[in-house]
């Protein structure tokens, strides 16, 4: 019986469709989209050269020629899939690195591929493989393609499982089910040799592979046409996890925020673009090949590897002065606000976790210098690690009670004394030492645990002026600082009075500090909050005035008491303008009936400058720095009069 080449031909129909669907889906850039590109064209020749191999053995043909050339053409391209097949695999698991380093490997790798070209080099000589003279047989040495081939795929699986971690359940499913189907074929191939079924299930192999492990839709971002935000991830982990040396460019558009403010979601979206295509054409004209990101929110990253990594400087460099350059989108000049940040890792970030805690949002906490910067001179891994665990610090803190409330004295300068003081909250955590009041309350004010820590610092703030020791001071009242969140919180009355009347606190011992953003919202709960609070008898400061963005006439409807200056006017006493517009300032809030307490007085200088523009309060290292309870105790009573 003849053999049927419908199934060639079906093969030949499905890679022909797969070959499209990989140029419409844009999968040909990067190193496995390229392999993958390859086997399927060697997979569209074998098809071919089988098609024509049967039809000249169905036909009987005596053109020993042409059937030669059909038969060792299908059997080399037929065969070299199996080696290619473990490329890939290679390549997916990113390991070329440790390719190269491993000669050994390489050498493992090649004796067979190299075995079977030598057989079939030879064969026009010997015909050993096969032998086309009295139509197609199969020669002695024929099994060697076999076990080649299955030497290839037990190194596939063993690699597979080997770097199982770089792979999603997913993808070792459509890896996995190439065995069963290629198994399938060879079986039905034996049983019905006449079906020739075996490209077929090759075709198949590779379109689970397509739809499986190479989706483009995970990776390719369709705004920007970088890889996504899923890729990056994919990739520094099986690079950190491999110890691949990777340097990162990281830039993240500082004015995003702003922008999306200014020209609206549509514009930025082109803006994005326009950046991500700067992009492309920098690292294409300095031949940096590297792998191109858009994260999300502005934030974009570039890959380099081993041999383009030192380049990467050179392409911050050049990509900074053109994205330093004006924009011009629909008829406006956009300046952007490219924050630069170079990491070579894992030598200066060690793991993924940190890069990309560290590369979220360092456009906010560093200074932008227009410069491109250093991983190396940014990055804190102590600051970092604190960050990262704050919600677990906060937690443990409060299960264990180990919050403290320290107080720093504030000096009358019309009393020449101390009369009042400000609680200030202070955490030593046992693992990462002493962690920063403000770092901790935007921590629990995102985390929700500001209410219960509030509590506690007013109920300690409370328990202090309750005991005997208070008394004594002659201190008027104690300053403690309200959050945002805590002043939206309809229950904040109810509960600082409940714990007042605990301790029968007067209310003229309390004074509460708000800031001036929160000030500046004119919300309901909010109002309704600081009008139960006054109407019981608590006073209001001012806190950081001079800082935020003040409703004026909000501030001025506000049941103000004081109004702190905030440290950063401290020093600005030799700057004649702004000392100018302190002394009126001061003199208009005062003309207010408002009292004034600077902060952040450090010397002596700046306490007699301030005293003598009329302020009523310093408060300031130059006196006391915060101090736990015992020894502000101490302090009051031997600075009692220090005049
Ligand atoms: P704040 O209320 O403006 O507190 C004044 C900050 O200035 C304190 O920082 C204090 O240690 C610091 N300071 C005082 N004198 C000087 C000085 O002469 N020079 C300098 N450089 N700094 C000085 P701290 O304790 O780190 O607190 C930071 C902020 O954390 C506070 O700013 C306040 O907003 C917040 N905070 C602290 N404790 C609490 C709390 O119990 N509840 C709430 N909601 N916020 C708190
Ligand atoms: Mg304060
Ligand atoms: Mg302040």
């Amino acid at each position: 019986m003849g053999k049927n080449i419908s199934f060639d031909v079906a093969a030949l129909v499905l890679l022909a469709i797969l070959l499209c669907s990989c140029y419409a889906r844009k999968m040909t850039s990067g190193i496995s989209n390229r392999i993958f590109l390859i086997i399927t064209y060697i997979s569209i020749a074998a098809t071919v050269f089988d098609i024509a191999a049967v039809t000249l053995d169905n036909a009987h043909s005596a053109n020993t020629i042409a059937l030669y050339t059909a038969h060792s053409g299908y059997i080399v391209t037929h065969y070299l899939s199996a080696p290619l097949h473990l490329l890939f695999v290679i390549s997916l698991t990113d390991t070329w690195h440790k390719l190269h380093k491993n000669k050994g490997f390489i050498v493992v790798l090649l004796v067979p591929f190299l075995a079977v070209m030598y057989a079939i080099a030879a064969n026009a000589a010997n015909q050993c493989l096969f032998s086309v003279e009295n139509g197609y047989a199969r020669g002695p040495w024929f099994g060697l393609m076999y076990v080649t081939t299955l030497f290839y795929i037990v190194i596939d699986v063993v690699y597979v499982i080997h770097y199982r971690r770089f792979f999603s359940p997913g993808k070792i499913v459509a890896i996995a089910t190439v065995i069963p189907v290629g198994l399938a074929a060879m079986v039905v191939q034996m049983l019905f040799p006449h079906l020739l079924v075996e490209m077929f299930c090759g075709a198949l192999c590779l379109l689970i592979i397509s739809i499986g492990v190479q989706r483009p839709e995970d990776y390719i971002d369709s705004f920007t046409q970088l890889m996504k935000y899923s890729a990056y991830v994919d990739d520094m982990k099986r690079a950190y996890g491999n110890r691949k040396k990777v340097t990162v460019i990281m830039l993240n558009i500082g004015n995003y925020l702003s922008l999306l403010q200014m020209i609206g979601f549509d514009a930025v979206t082109g803006l994005l673009q326009d950046i991500a295509q700067r992009i492309r054409e920098i690292d294409h004209l300095m031949k940096g090949e590297g792998d191109l990101y858009y994260l999300d929110n502005g934030r974009y990253r570039m890959v380099y590897y081993w041999k383009n990594r030192d380049k990467a400087e050179k392409i911050a460099q050049a990509l900074n002065e053109e994205l330093k350059r004006q924009t011009a989108l629909n008829g406006m000049e956009i300046s952007l606000e490219p924050f630069i940040v170079v990491a070579k890792c894992p030598e200066e970030v060690e793991n993924f976790k940190m890069l990309s805690f560290f590369g979220t949002d360092f456009h906010k906490k560093y200074q932008y210098t227009g410069n491109v910067m250093r991983a190396d001179d940014l990055y804190n891994k102590q600051q970092l690690d604190i960050q990262k665990n704050i919600d677990a610090i906060i937690e443990r803190a409060i299960a264990e009670q180990s919050f403290q409330v320290y107080y720093q004295p504030i000096y009358s300068v019309a009393q020449r004394r101390f009369m009042s003081a400000e609680a200030l909250i202070r955490l030593n955590d046992p693992q990462h030492g002493f962690i920063s009041p403000e770092a901790l309350i935007v921590a629990a004010e995102q985390n929700g645990t500001i209410h219960q820590i509030g509590a506690f610092v007013f109920e300690k703030v409370c328990q202090f002026i309750a005991g005997e020791e208070f008394a004594k001071l002659g201190l008027d009242y104690i300053e403690v600082n309200l959050s945002v969140s805590q002043i939206m919180n309809s229950n904040l009355p109810e509960v600082y009075l409940a714990i007042m009347d605990k301790y029968h606190v007067s209310p003229d011992k309390i004074n509460l500090e708000i800031t001036e953003t929160a000030a500046a919202h004119s919300q309901k709960v909010m109002t309704e909050n600081l009008d139960k609070l006054t109407k019981a008898g608590i006073s209001f400061s001012l806190d950081d005035y001079g800082t935020g963005y003040s409703n004026i006439k909000r501030v001025i409807q506000l049941p103000l008491k004081i109004i702190k200056l905030d440290k950063s006017f401290a020093d600005e006493r030799n700057n004649p303008k702004m000392w100018i517009f302190l002394s009126n300032t001061v003199k208009m809030l005062k003309d207010m009936n408002m009292e004034i307490v600077v902060e952040g007085v450090e010397t002596e200088e700046m306490a007699s400058a301030f005293s003598d523009m009329n302020c009523d309060f310093i408060q300031g290292y130059f006196f006391s720095k915060p101090i736990p309870q015992n020894d502000f105790v101490e302090f009051i009573k031997k600075n009692a009069n220090i005049a």
